[in-house]
């Protein structure tokens, strides 16, 4: 049954598509008020779909079918960037933060992506250990296999911890705009890691007050698409996390619960993407079992 929601995210995306011949870059958004694109920013949610799911994903549609969440979204960020078309409403200029970063030549594009996530992920018995994480892509067998493997919270698409083959993800890196995010050749806007965007849905949804990376009460950055959940530098509902617990790319099996103390997902497996835990990047090695398309 479709949600008013919808209507609203549909109407919110032909604008910052096609309404770029009535903005003029001197009104580009202001970062501080993003939060309200996602206000209008809700995909269709089916019945059905399990928390955090169904309030904390926005900007997809999602659906469950056969033990499996399926998901739709553009990957059409809910904030401006650099990236944008320069008429886009939502174009900024580039922030070279001190000349530390510079713009790719790509420019982001509506997308359709699709992703199918198992809600009882199978492990495959993995210890991820220090050789197998190299942020090289190709190097492993037990490796993610495509790019596009996860969703983030404002319906962006995580990429795994790992460059393009040839490049290296902390040169690549330095192409991020201010929501450390950026587009393929094929326009497919896109998050390797720890980022304000899945935090501005946090805020938005009365969360966090902070949507720096390291400094949210809460912080979730999105799901992979094997069912490892991509968490920052505490568990959901606040407890501590020690890096000597984790693996070589910040992840162990654990219960998460809610900031309300719900279960969500039990004995699962799931990375810190936290800078101070030592890891800030996405997965690299695929913990459970499945194709991920
Ligand atoms: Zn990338
Ligand atoms: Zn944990």
């Amino acid at each position: 049954m479709p949600l008013p929601a919808l209507f609203l995210f549909l109407a919110a995306c032909s604008t910052t598509t096609d309404s770029g011949d009535t903005a003029g870059t001197d009104t580009a958004a202001d970062p501080g008020a993003d939060s309200s694109l996602l206000g209008s920013c809700g995909g269709e949610v089916d019945d059905g779909v399990p928390e955090p799911f169904a309030s904390w994903f926005l900007c997809s549609d999602l659906t469950v079918d056969g033990g499996s969440l399926k998901s739709h979204s553009t990957s059409l960020p809910p904030h401006p960037s650099p990236y944008y078309d320069p008429d886009n409403a939502l174009w900024v200029e580039f922030d070279e933060q001190g000349g530390d970063r510079f713009q790719n030549p790509n420019e982001l594009s509506e997308q359709d992506m699709n992703l199918t996530i198992p809600l009882d992920p199978i492990a495959k018995g993995l210890t991820i250990t220090t050789a197998m994480v190299d942020e090289e892509a190709g190097t492993n067998t037990e490796e993610y296999r495509g790019r596009f493997q996860g969703l983030g919270l404002d319906g962006t698409a995580l990429f795994t911890g790992v460059a393009a083959p040839g490049d290296a993800i902390s040169e690549e890196e330095r192409t991020f705009d201010q929501y450390e995010g950026h587009p393929t050749n094929e326009g497919v806007y896109h998050h390797h890691g720890a980022n304000p965007s899945a935090l501005m849905v946090l805020e938005h949804l009365g969360e966090t007050t902070s949507t720096t990376p390291g400094s949210g009460t809460v912080e979730m950055f999105g799901i992979m698409c094997d069912g490892t959940v991509v968490l920052g530098c505490n568990e959901l509902d606040g407890a501590s996390v020690s890096a000597s617990a984790l693996d070589a790319q910040g992840g162990h099996v654990g219960d998460i619960d809610s900031p309300d103390g719900e279960s969500w997902f039990e004995d699962r497996y799931h990375v810190h993407a936290c800078s101070a835990l030592g890891r800030h990047l996405t997965p690299e090695i695929q913990y459970y079992e499945g194709t991920c398309g």
